[in-house]
């Protein structure tokens, strides 16, 4: 099938298909754009918002109470005094550092001496701070800022190296000279569980910042480094870093992030939260193409479903087109597409085709005699005894009012005087009408066969004149028709080959040969 004929055969359904199709995807597109809308409002009123706020109100908590013990221990006028006494006896500091760190729950507590340089902990005195030693550096730090206290992140050494969150307080003398400096280490764990936790949830990122735009603690360890560095975020670090904290967002790799930013005044710190917006949409995208999905497989079904219907339909319009109501026989229209095929076959392979013209005898009668209902009844039943007898290849064709065409693919001339006069002798032998008043009626039938160089249309128009030879010669018989002149010499209006006579039949043989010897040998 070329591509407008196929385009025009479907033209319905692929309407219909591509009817449906836009109006899905159309919903679809417009209910992702809503939802990514909602996605992202939700995003920047709701979500980062509150995770930050969640993570700094855990994180004061701590860290107030933190600072609020280092602040009491470096005005405690115990620990004043013993520096300023000399350090003597130092496991009085010792026992004081053991029942601070007892009772507030603290993970390690310690005092540096400004003049011996001791480290004291509750265990006694762990080393002495050295300018050398870089983890000491948070010690010259504080002493030389204004700040009365310092959030540090470090190791402690005390405790094995943990992660801990340091509160480094000054301890001024009375006269607001440095004397040291005290303070409270915090296990950073439950900081880093809650930052874990809404990572694995929310698949964000959370870190933490100090004022020179350094990550300082971050939930992944891939985030530490320097914020200025990072692509996207880094122009944007000097204006968090100024005090515009808030929301801001920023391209990174061809991801879109949505960033929460918020300032930690306890820790000097800035609280980050991240979302990678493509990551977030993965959700309502994977929706998309499942209504994608969806929305196409309904469509085809449709489709389907519409062109086998449409199907059914226009085979019964073709069928209702090709056959003959009363009958059930083909109609002429029905016969030349039919014979077309036929001449195809005969011309490709030599085949004969054998035509029968049959007609009922004195039908006038019947009409007159039982009516025109128990008539129709009549070329029914006749119609029936016709089909049954003949081969699948072959076709009967209601012609005219009561006269059939017969078909015979594969049959020469003498085959179709058999079937011919076998359908006569059976038609004469049913019987019709009501049950009580039984009739039977007779046909008379022409045949011929189609010959090279002959249209269809001239061998029916033969088999017409031997019907009416079969007619003429008193009914209820079969003539054969004699070759066309050009291909037989002289022509005889047809040759009668069977009656109903007993023991016609004879006869119908040697009329057979007789047209035979007419036929080139
Ligand atoms: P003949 O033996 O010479 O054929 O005689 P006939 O009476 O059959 O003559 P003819 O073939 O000319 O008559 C055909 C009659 O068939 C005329 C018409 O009333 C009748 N007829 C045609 N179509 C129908 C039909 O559909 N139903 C009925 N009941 N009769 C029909
Ligand atoms: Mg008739
Ligand atoms: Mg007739």
């Amino acid at each position: 099938m070329n591509r407008p004929r196929f385009i025009e055969h479907y033209r319905l359904m692929i309407f219909l298909g591509l009817l449906l199709a836009g109006c899905f995807f159309a919903t679809s597109v417009m209910g992702y754009f809503v939802a990514k809308d909602l996605v992202r409002s939700n995003f920047i009123d709701q979500d980062l918002s509150l995770t930050a706020s969640n993570i700094s109100a855990e994180i004061q908590k701590d860290v107030v109470r933190a600072v609020l013990i280092s602040s009491t221990m470096a005005h405690d006028t115990f620990v004043r005094d013993w520096v300023l006494k000399g350090e003597r006896q130092p496991q009085a500091m010792t026992r004081y550092l053991a029942e601070i760190k007892e009772s507030y729950g603290a993970f390690s507590s310690f005092f540096v001496s400004e003049r011996s340089g001791k480290y004291y902990t509750g265990n006694g005195v762990l080393k002495k701070i050295s300018r050398k030693e870089p983890r000491d550096a948070w010690y010259y730090h504080l002493r030389e800022t204004q700040q009365a206290y310092e959030v540090n992140i470090d190791l402690d050494m005390a405790n094995r190296d943990a992660m801990t969150l340091f509160i480094n307080h000054r301890v001024d003398d009375f006269k607001h000279r440095a004397i040291g400096a005290i303070g409270v280490g915090l296990t950073i764990k439950a900081v880093r569980r809650l930052v874990d936790d809404y990572q694995a949830r929310f698949q964000r990122t959370i870190y933490f910042a100090d004022q020179s735009g350094h990550v300082v603690l971050a939930g992944s360890p891939g985030q530490g480094g320097d914020l200025r560095q990072r692509p996207g975020l880094g122009p944007l670090v000097e204006g968090i870093l100024g005090g515009r904290t808030g929301f801001y967002q920023f391209e990174d790799a061809g991801h879109t992030h949505l960033v929460n930013v918020s300032y930690l005044p306890e820790l000097k710190w800035y609280l980050f939260v991240e979302q990678d917006e493509d990551a977030a949409l993965s959700g309502i995208r994977h929706t998309l193409y499942a209504s994608f999905a969806i929305s196409l497989a309904v469509t085809l079904t449709v489709v389907f479903l519409a062109g086998l219907a449409l199907r059914r339909y226009q085979s019964r319009i073709e069928e209702m087109a090709s056959t003959d109501k009363l009958t059930g026989l083909f109609n002429r229209h029905a016969c030349a597409m039919l014979l077309n095929k036929v001449i195809a076959a005969h011309e490709r392979q030599a085949q004969p085709v054998a035509f029968l013209m049959a007609d009922i005898d004195h039908f006038k009668r019947v009409n007159d005699r039982h009516g025109h209902r128990i008539g129709d009844m009549v070329l029914a039943g006749i119609a029936d005894l016709l089909r049954a007898r003949l081969r699948a290849a072959d076709f009967a064709v209601r012609w005219g009012g009561e006269e059939f065409l017969l078909v015979l693919p594969g049959c020469n001339v003498a085959e179709g005087a058999l079937v011919g006069d076998e359908l006569r002798q059976v038609v004469a032998a049913a019987s019709f009408g009501k049950p009580g008043a039984p009739f039977s009626v007779t046909i008379s039938i022409g045949v011929s066969e189609l010959t090279p160089q002959e249209s269809p249309e001239a061998a029916i128009s033969r088999a017409d004149e031997a019907l009416y030879a079969a007619k003429r010669a008193g009914r209820n018989r079969v003539c054969v028709a004699p070759k066309p002149a050009a291909a037989s010499g002289p022509s005889v209006a047809g040759e009668q080959i069977a009656d109903g006579g007993a023991g016609r039949f004879g006869e119908a043989e040697v009329a057979i040969d007789g047209w035979r010897r007419n036929a080139p040998a």
